[in-house]
C-alpha cells in the first residue's frame, strides 16, 4: 500500500505539474468521446493501452467485461452506459476483452465456483458466449476463442439497452470489440455484430 502513497506523491510533484493546465479545464467540463468497457483484471490498463488523456475516455469495468442485456431497474452497469451515451453523448463505445481472463477460463474450464456465488451469477452473463464456443475447441485456443465470442455477445447486449439503441438508430454511436494480448500488448479488433435495421 505504501507505493501507492509514494505514487500520488510522484504523480504531483512529477505528473502533474505538464498537465495543470488540462486538469484546469478538466475542472469544469466532462466530455469524453469513448466509453470503454473491460475487464476488471489488474492488467488490463485502458488509458496505458490507448495512451489516452484524462477526460478522454469513460470507464465501466466489470468481471469478464460483461453487460447484463437490458432489464427495467436500477443497475450500475446500464446507469454508467445510459450516462455516457445519452446525457454525455460518447461518439465511440469499445468492449475490450483480453488473453487470460480469469472468468473466461473459469467457465471455459468449468471451474467450480461453489465458493464464489455470486461470481457465479455473474458469469450467466456470458451463457450465450459459452454456448458458441463450447463444442468447436479445446484448452488454451477454448479460452481465446471464448473470449473473442464473449466481445461479440456483450456488444449485442449493450445494443439492447435503449441509449444504446437510440444512439445506432441515429448514427450518433459506433460500437468496437478488441481484444488485448497481454504478452504482447497488441489489440486485435473483433467485428461488431451488425446492429438490426430500423423497423
Ligand atoms: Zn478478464
Amino acid at each position: 500500500m505504501r507505493h501507492l502513497a509514494e505514487g500520488i506523491h510522484r504523480f504531483q510533484r512529477d505528473v502533474f505539474p505538464d498537465k495543470a493546465g488540462l486538469f484546469a479545464r478538466l475542472a469544469t467540463t466532462h466530455q469524453p468521446g469513448t466509453l470503454f468497457i473491460s475487464c476488471s483484471d489488474a492488467r488490463v490498463v485502458p488509458e496505458l493501452i490507448t495512451q489516452a488523456d484524462p477526460g478522454e475516455l469513460f470507464v465501466i469495468r466489470t468481471a469478464g467485461n460483461l453487460i447484463p442485456a437490458y432489464a427495467p431497474g436500477a443497475d450500475g452497469v446500464a446507469a454508467g452506459i445510459e450516462y455516457a451515451v445519452a446525457l454525455l453523448g460518447v461518439r465511440d463505445v469499445i468492449v475490450c476483452g483480453h488473453s487470460a481472463c480469469g472468468a473466461m477460463t473459469a467457465l471455459a474450464e468449468g471451474h467450480d465456483l461453489a465458493g464464489a456465488p455470486a461470481v457465479a451469477d455473474w458469469l450467466r452473463h456470458a451463457d450465450a458466449s459459452r454456448a458458441r464456443t463450447a463444442s468447436t475447441t479445446a484448452g488454451e485456443e477454448q479460452v481465446a476463442a471464448l473470449v473473442r465470442a464473449n466481445v461479440v455477445a456483450q456488444l449485442a447486449n449493450l445494443a439492447t439497452h435503449p441509449s444504446v439503441a437510440r444512439a445506432l438508430a441515429e448514427g450518433r454511436v459506433r460500437l468496437h470489440g478488441w481484444v488485448f494480448d497481454i504478452p504482447t500488448g497488441t489489440v486485435e479488433e473483433v467485428d461488431a455484430p451488425r446492429p438490426a435495421p430500423a423497423a
